[in-house]
């Protein structure tokens, strides 16, 4: 297959122990710059997850390498073309998990974690009645775009998951719940921790939200909005249907919108959307207060 575009973005996880993570660490870094690929890529004894981009040939021998590894060998790849690198550097980062729970041993993937749904079964489950669809990011990426009906917890950061899960589903145990991220690996983390907590039928999008996004069947069906990223782009188009509709609105006026931008006022610096008028108007501001602050990145317009 030709592809269209002359780069790629990737994005994987594998939860796998790695013994002697950090030098491992080491030899990814240097594989990666001899690659010349950037994004960000975390290390921990629980495995690896990344997001790089880089041109078709220069990922196609980062997944050719990695697979060699035994440990990687199954590793799922989601890939997006791309015009050109949608990352201004490369960060290979050692931590103590790859996405931060800190829930101890009960909430690893390794040892647990929900069942799988495929796209095709995601989109037919979703539709039952008595399900609860969670949505397992936080409340700036709901709210670019969503699965209809999803939950929206008012998450600010990952690791604030838990104390809401125990203090709102706690009463949910034996419900049918769906839950799904991006590209999958939170998902991971949060259905492990579902599961050690006492919830007995959780399962989660395969894949995430971007392998939804590119099934031939489902196309997409039932995503409203757009899908956040954490890279240049932003936002991706997730539901290629005709059903497909904005959710997000500008903060200042109301209309239709999703164009995220950062508050110019450099001790706020909020994302927000604004349409092109407002964005204007208000010199890039998310309210009166920042539109008048001193240290602003604008000048204001005579
Ligand atoms: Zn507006
Ligand atoms: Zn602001």
């Amino acid at each position: 297959m030709i592809p269209d575009k002359p780069y790629r973005v990737l994005l994987y996880y594998k939860f796998v122990p790695i013994h002697g993570y950090a030098l491992f660490a080491q030899h990814h870094l240097q594989l990666c710059r001899l690659l010349n690929l950037r994004g960000r890529i975390l290390i921990s004894p629980e495995g690896i997850n990344g997001t790089v981009s880089g041109t078709t040939e220069q990922t196609e021998c980062y997944i050719t390498t990695l697979r060699m590894d035994e440990r990687f060998a199954d590793m799922q790849f989601k890939i997006d073309e791309a015009n050109g690198h949608v990352f201004d550097k490369l960060f290979v980062r050692v931590k103590d998990e790859l996405v931060t729970f800190r829930v101890g041993e009960n909430g690893s993937p390794l040892k647990q974690t929900g069942t799988y749904l495929s796209p095709e079964e995601w989109h037919r489950t979703m539709q039952q009645e008595d399900v609860l669809i969670l949505d397992g990011r936080t409340d700036y990426e709901y709210d670019l775009g969503h699965f209809r009906n999803a939950i929206r917890p008012p998450v600010k950061s990952f690791r604030d998951f838990p104390q809401w899960i125990r203090e709102n589903l706690a009463s949910h145990k034996d419900k049918t719940i769906l839950t799904y991220c991006t590209g999958g690996v939170r998902c991971e983390k949060l259905t492990a921790f579902m599961v050690s907590e006492g919830f007995s039928r959780v399962a989660q999008l395969q894949g995430g939200i971007v392998t939804y996004g590119k099934d031939e069947h489902v196309q997409g069906k039932l995503w409203d909005g757009l899908c956040y990223v954490f890279d240049q782009r932003i936002a991706v188009p997730i539901n290629h249907t005709e059903e497909y509709r904005l959710v997000s609105v500008c903060i200042h006026c109301g209309s239709p919108c999703d164009r995220y931008v950062n508050c110019a006022n450099l001790d706020c610096h909020k994302q927000h959307f604004a349409c092109v008028k407002c964005e204007q108007k208000t010199r890039r501001s998310c309210s009166q207060e920042c539109q008048s602050a001193q240290r602003h990145e604008l000048p204001i317009q005579q």
